[in-house]
């Protein structure tokens, strides 16, 4: 690398997939862009998830006896999520875990929720609170942790035998198992990342951009 990044998170490898040229502007240039509403809503939302789980980890009460009052729509949802099935099989083995990795190359990145099934394998679980839903983007993501997960010096004990994500705002489940073909995809992208030294703007840039893009007058018209 000649440029100056010391760890790839997942957000760097979905951001450069979207553009590797917005990608050079936040990562390499240093630019910066407020977070939108609905990314501070999900902030709330992860704060307020692992509050609800740590006295279940800590073995302190049941999933039944975590009523919590006043709770939005999404915390409502995610009780009845924590209280089905699968769930019910599960132990909540660790929240909000940052792991941090050199080999076979440098990740970082923090995994929501990691549970243990009674067999002694686990589930590696993250909340996504988007109102779409982006199977790409969330295997993506979730064979990241995979990556992080396995090579990092905790918890290799515990095989990964499901991948999950759960969208409290559209009380979705996805699960599935880990496939190689997505692990491929995705390393081959960070090996993409970390040879890079272009970052060019993606195509059809004037239909894709205008609008979306905080960066389009920077990047478009130069100013
Ligand atoms: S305007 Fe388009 S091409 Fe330029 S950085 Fe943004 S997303 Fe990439």
């Amino acid at each position: 690398m000649t440029y100056d990044i010391q760890y790839l998170t997942k957000s760097m490898v979905q951001t450069y997939s979207r553009c590797p040229r917005l990608f050079k502007y936040l990562y390499i240039d240093g630019l910066k862009v407020e977070d939108s509403i609905q990314a501070q809503l999900g902030k709330i939302f992860h704060e307020a998830a692992q509050y609800f789980l740590e006295p279940i980890r800590k073995g302190e009460v049941n999933h039944i006896d975590c009523g919590i009052e006043q709770v939005n729509q999404w915390l409502d949802n995610f009780i009845l999520f924590e209280n089905s099935s699968p769930n019910d099989m599960l132990t909540p083995l660790a929240t909000e875990v940052e792991l941090s990795i050199n080999e076979p190359f440098p990740l970082k990145g923090i995994i929501d929720r990691i549970d243990l099934y009674p067999t002694g394998y686990v589930r590696i679980l993250e909340y996504k609170t988007s109102q779409k839903i982006t199977l790409t983007d969330w295997r993506r993501e979730l064979h990241f942790y995979k990556i992080l997960y396995e090579n990092s010096e905790d918890f290799y004990e515990y095989p990964v035998k499901t991948l999950a994500v759960y969208n409290p705002r559209l009380n979705i489940y996805f699960e599935e198992q880990p496939n190689k073909k997505s692990e491929s995809a995705l390393i081959n992208k960070i090996y993409q990342i970390f040879s890079d030294k272009t970052f060019k703007m993606k195509k059809s840039v004037e239909d894709v951009c205008a609008g979306m893009c905080e960066f389009y007058d920077l990047c478009v018209r130069g100013v």
